[in-house]
C-alpha cells in the first residue's frame, strides 16, 4: 500500500483542504482509499469532508495520582515528596482535614504512592483524547482529538496511523492519503513514519520557505521523497521565485503551483453539503488535478 502524507512545516498554508480535493478527484475517478487525519489537535479534514462519526475509542493518556478522601488523615507528608506542587489541602482545610491531587499539574510519577502510611493514594489511568473512524463519501477515515492540555500528540498520531492501516487492509485499500500535522515535531515524526511520499505544502512566503526546508530535513532523515506544492504561488512574485530557485538547489521535485482562488478552497465543503454540481474549472483546480495525477501514478 502507498501511504502519502500532505504536511506542512507551519499551519495555514491549505494542506487539509488539498488532501480533500486530491481525495475528492481520485474518488471521482473510482479510486479506492482510506483518509487519516493525523493533526490531532485541530483534526480538520473530518470538518472539511463532514464525516459521520462511525466509532470513538478512548485514548489512554499518562497515570494521575488521586487521593482517598475517606481513607485521608491529612498529614500532608505526600505534599513534602511531589515536585510539581501538585498536592494540596483542599478548598474546606483544615475543616475537612483532607489533601488533595492537582490533575493538571500531577506528572504521573508515582512518588507520592508510598509516601502516604495510610494507603490513601492510587495511580489511576486518565483519559488523554478520542480516537475514531468515520465515513465520508471519498472514503473511510481515522482520526483523533488530543484533550485540552495534554501533550501526547506523537502517540495518538501512531493510534490514527494503527486505525487507518486496519481499515485499509480490511477494505483491501492500496492507497491512503494522510493529512499531516503542522511543524516537524513529534506528531510530525508519528505522521512521517513508514511512509512512501511527502507532498510539502508551502506558500512564498519566508516562513513558507524556512519550515519547507525543516520539514524536508525530516523527511530526508527517514528517506522519504519530498515533492512541493507552492499554494497560494501568485500572492508574491519575489516570494514564489525565491521557492522556485529553493526547490531546484534542493534536487526537489515541483508538483504544482496552484493560484490563489477562493471558490478552489470552497469546493470540498460545497460537494460535502450537495450544494456543488460541477467543478469551478480554472487555472487553481487544474493545478490540483496535477497533484490528483500524481498521486495516482505514485
Ligand atoms: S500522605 Fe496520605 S494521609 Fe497524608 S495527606 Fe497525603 S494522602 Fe492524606
Ligand atoms: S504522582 Fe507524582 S506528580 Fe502526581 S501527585 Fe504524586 S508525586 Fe505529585
Amino acid at each position: 500500500m502507498r501511504r502519502i502524507v500532505f504536511a506542512s512545516g507551519k499551519g495555514g498554508t491549505g494542506k487539509t483542504t488539498l488532501t480533500a480535493l486530491v481525495a475528492r478527484l481520485l474518488a471521482d475517478d473510482g479510486r479506492p482509499l482510506v483518509l487519516a487525519d493525523c493533526d490531532v489537535e485541530a483534526a480538520n479534514l473530518p470538518i472539511a469532508l463532514r464525516a459521520e462519526v462511525l466509532s470513538r475509542d478512548p485514548f489512554a493518556g499518562s497515570a494521575k495520582a488521586v487521593i482517598d478522601p475517606a481513607a485521608c488523615r491529612g498529614c500532608g507528608a505526600c505534599r513534602t515528596v511531589c515536585r510539581f506542587d501538585a498536592i494540596g489541602p483542599a478548598e474546606d482545610f483544615p475543616r475537612s482535614r483532607l489533601f488533595e491531587v492537582d490533575s493538571w499539574a500531577c506528572e504521573g510519577c508515582g512518588a507520592c504512592v508510598p509516601a502516604c502510611s495510610d494507603r490513601a493514594i492510587r495511580m489511576e489511568p486518565s483519559q488523554a483524547g478520542e480516537v475514531m473512524t468515520a465515513s465520508t463519501s471519498v472514503g473511510p477515515m481515522a482520526f483523533g482529538r488530543l484533550a485540552a492540555g495534554e501533550d501526547l500528540s506523537g502517540k495518538l498520531v501512531t493510534e490514527v496511523r494503527g486505525r487507518a492501516d486496519a481499515i485499509a487492509a480490511e477494505r483491501e485499500s492500496d492507497l491512503m492519503l494522510i493529512d499531516g500535522p503542522p511543524g516537524v515535531g513529534c506528531p510530525a515524526i508519528a505522521a512521517l513514519t513508514g511512509t512512501d511520499l511527502v507532498i510539502a505544502v508551502t506558500e512564498p512566503t519566508v516562513s513558507g520557505e524556512h519550515d519547507l526546508l525543516r520539514l524536508v530535513a525530516l523527511a530526508r532523515r527517514f528517506n522519504i521523497p519530498v515533492h512541493v506544492v507552492l499554494n497560494k504561488a501568485d500572492l508574491s512574485r519575489s516570494g514564489a521565485e525565491r521557492l522556485r530557485t529553493r526547490v531546484q538547489t534542493e534536487g526537489l521535485e515541483m508538483l504544482a503551483e496552484i493560484p490563489y482562488d477562493e471558490s478552489v478552497a470552497r469546493i470540498p465543503e460545497l460537494l460535502a453539503t450537495g450544494a456543488l454540481s460541477a467543478y469551478p474549472d480554472g487555472p487553481a483546480l487544474e493545478a490540483v488535478r496535477q497533484v490528483a495525477r500524481a498521486v495516482q501514478l505514485s
